[in-house]
């Protein structure tokens, strides 16, 4: 993977979001690679607007699905963010300043069940409308928050989805693993616990064990790879004691994440080989459950439109298995144009670049059908961040995870029970 093999033919400029909001070459994944090659040739060309240029970037990955030379112009432009952190955090734009500022506080919430317990408590108390404003008016908070609280769903559980015990499985059942991230795990439990119960409506048996850790997803997009690095050593470990054959995981942004573990580590090094076989062990839950053949349920008049979440689409080629999925649980599907396009949440990039996640944002709302019941989004990011535009307009449909509606279907059928 290298900047050279790009041969400037320009066929990514047409799908890359910032470009297509701007019109600027440096906001082109072209421009980008140029920008790369650049600064690496001469590390002292890098001026503020290059790394604003650079900065900009979704991350999204749109460009690296269209480019002949398979370029992965995101991924190396993430790699560059983590190498130039402590630079860029002193100096660059204000979005990277801003990541130091939440580094400390979001490493506490994320890093450990505890922490994880408070957010979920914060979580809840932003939901109140006179604590929502002292919430989000905390020092570490960004004020752009503020459309991510409107984003959360109405009712969070109270309890984490780590911690509910586990079904008894009939000996010799398979088993997975699976890997309730740190926003699924709070704010979206419940999804987490639809997906336990889908896969063992499929006969398999699941585990979750307590000790595993977030995927690190959000301290790489803000440059801390040493965060992502150590909860990486602890999820493979976790993996490698649950004795698991696969690590099933409903969040996009969480199993691209895990799926490159690897890279963080240096070949020589003992964790490099550990990486590799807990990465080519991780399976998107839609994946695992359409090879499961769950029951087929006649097909209604319940509509839903799909939103294809930049890192299912782009970065793990899954297209096709979440729209399976509802189909047979009985929903009709309404597409809507440029479902992979990203929707401006992109990790923390709604929280550090605020305008450019608002047009993108205003853009994928337009083009939701106005004839569908719901929006489903397999991201949490993607949920949050689409809610907080439907929410502004009550006649709109609400966002919500393709694996709730399915469980919805089943339990309406009566294949899902509550126990
Ligand atoms: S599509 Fe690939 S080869 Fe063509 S300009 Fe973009 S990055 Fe370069
Ligand atoms: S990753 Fe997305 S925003 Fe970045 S250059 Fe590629 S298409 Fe553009």
């Amino acid at each position: 993977m290298d900047t050279g093999q790009c041969v400037h033919c320009g066929l990514c400029l047409s799908v890359c979001p910032t470009y297509q909001e701007t019109g600027l070459e440096a906001e082109s994944p072209r421009g980008r690679v140029f920008l790369l090659e650049h600064v690496r040739e001469n590390p002292a060309s890098l001026n503020a607007s290059a790394m604003k240029a650079l900065d900009d970037c979704l991350d999204c990955r749109a460009c690296e699905s269209v480019c002949p030379s398979h370029v992965a112009t995101g991924h190396l432009v993430e790699q560059w963010r983590a190498e130039s952190a402590v630079r860029l955090q002193e100096e660059g734009p204000e979005a990277m300043r801003l990541f130091r500022r939440v580094s400390r506080p979001l490493t506490f919430f994320l890093g450990s069940p505890r922490g994880l317990k408070w957010f979920q408590r914060l979580a809840r108390l932003s939901q109140k409308p006179l604590v929502g404003r002292w919430v989000t008016r905390l020092r570490f908070v960004p004020p752009a928050a503020e459309g991510l609280v409107r984003g959360l769903p109405a009712q969070i559980p109270r309890t984490l989805s780590r911690v509910r015990r586990p079904r008894n499985h009939p000996p010799g059942a398979r088993r997975v693993m699976l890997f309730v991230g740190c926003i699924m795990d709070t704010v979206y439990a419940d999804t987490n616990q639809h997906t336990q119960d889908l896969i063992e409506m499929g006969g398999v048996g699941v585990v979750i064990p307590e000790e595993q850790r977030c995927c690190g997803a959000l301290h790489m997009h803000g440059g801390a790879p040493e965060v992502t690095k150590r909860w990486a050593q602890e999820n493979i470990a976790a993996f490698e004691a649950s004795g698991a054959e696969a690590v099933v995981v409903n969040a996009a942004g969480c199993g691209a994440m895990l799926k490159e573990y690897a890279e963080l580590f240096d070949p020589e090094d003992a964790w490099y080989e550990r990486a590799k076989r807990f990465q080519s062990a991780v399976v998107d839950a839609t994946v695992f459950l359409a090879d499961l053949s769950l029951p087929e349920i006649p097909p209604t008049e319940r509509a839903v439109t799909v939103h294809d979440p930049c890192h299912l689409a782009h970065a793990q080629g899954i297209r096709q298995e979440p729209r399976r999925l509802l189909r047979q649980a009985g929903y009709v599907i309404h597409e809507m144009p440029d479902s992979d396009r990203c929707c401006g949440s992109a990790g923390i990039y709604n929280l550090t670049h605020p305008e450019m996640a608002q047009r993108l944002l205003e853009r994928k709302v337009e083009d939701i059908p106005r004839d569908v019941e719901w929006v489903a989004a397999a991201n949490p990011g993607c949920l949050m961040h689409i809610q907080s535009g439907l929410a502004q307009q009550p006649q709109l449909p609400p966002a919500v995870h393709p694996l709730d509606l399915i469980w919805q279907a089943y339990h309406r059928a009566g294949l899902i029970t509550n126990d």
